[in-house]
């Protein structure tokens, strides 16, 4: 019991200090003279304020998260088209991609490449389904960081939407999930991280956490957000323009 408890305060004295002395960035510009500015006075406070965030977010006792995270950025070519990616503690970004987006997506694409960092799954024989990892940094990005921009909303009308279609997808699925099920003193995304960050996911755990399996949570979560098929919405919308002319219609026939 004594032994349990040094180990405890050990481990909330560790995630204390972090929180308190946050971690270590490097910004590496050198090869995107033109984003310098943007990087120092928009990209580094968000950093700064969510990379600690995120920690916590997906905080787990006896867990250290990386306290130094590197960002750098690389051309088109070398990124091989894709925006941002992650090894590690190093994020790398698109010099291409990111001057074409400095409005639109590039804060919120590194507040997803800083889960990554924060989650740090270890390669083991049983690593995290890819699904679960993106959907994490995915909802900590569009429901968390910017749930103003409504950004996740999924095609309910396309057939092959399912909970683990990835990215937004899941997101939108481990949020419907987490407002339905969740409440309780774990959030359920941060115990979802945990089984993926120590190879111990399985579908089970959705039996464990909401008590019901994931295909009867996909089958609800789908059912919840469905509309009526369009014709149906037209034809409501074309009843209701006449109503009223009917209405006056009528008044004038009195
Ligand atoms: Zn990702």
């Amino acid at each position: 019991m004594k032994k349990l408890t040094t180990a405890f305060l050990a481990a909330a004295a560790m995630t204390l200090g972090f929180a308190a002395r946050g971690a270590v960035y490097h910004f590496d510009t050198s090869g995107a003279p033109k984003l310098a500015a943007w990087t120092d006075t928009k990209l580094r406070p968000v950093v700064e304020q969510w990379y600690p965030r995120i920690c916590s977010l997906l905080q787990e006792p006896g867990f250290k998260p990386p306290e130094e995270v590197k960002f750098c950025y690389r051309e088109d070519r070398q990124m091989r088209g894709i925006p941002a990616w992650t090894m590690g503690n190093a994020i790398w970004l698109n010099r291409q991609w990111f001057e074409g987006n400095l409005e639109g997506e590039a804060i919120g694409c590194v507040v997803h490449e800083m889960v990554h960092v924060a989650q740090a799954y270890r390669r083991g024989r049983h690593p995290a389904p890819s699904w679960v990892q993106e959907g994490i940094a995915d909802y900590v990005r569009w429901f968390l960081y910017e749930p103003y921009s409504h950004g996740a909303r999924p095609n309910f009308r396309n057939q092959r939407t399912r909970y683990d279609n990835s990215y937004r997808t899941t997101a939108h699925f481990l949020n419907y999930v987490e407002l339905k099920y969740g409440g309780g003193n774990t959030p359920i995304y941060r115990r979802l991280n945990a089984a993926a960050r120590n190879a111990a996911y399985s579908d089970e755990f959705w039996k464990v956490a909401t008590g019901k399996d994931v295909a009867a949570l996909d089958a609800e979560w789908k059912q919840a957000f469905a509309r009526p098929p369009r014709d149906e919405l037209r034809g409501r919308a074309v009843r209701k323009a006449d109503a009223p002319k009917r209405e006056s219609q009528e008044k004038k026939d009195r």
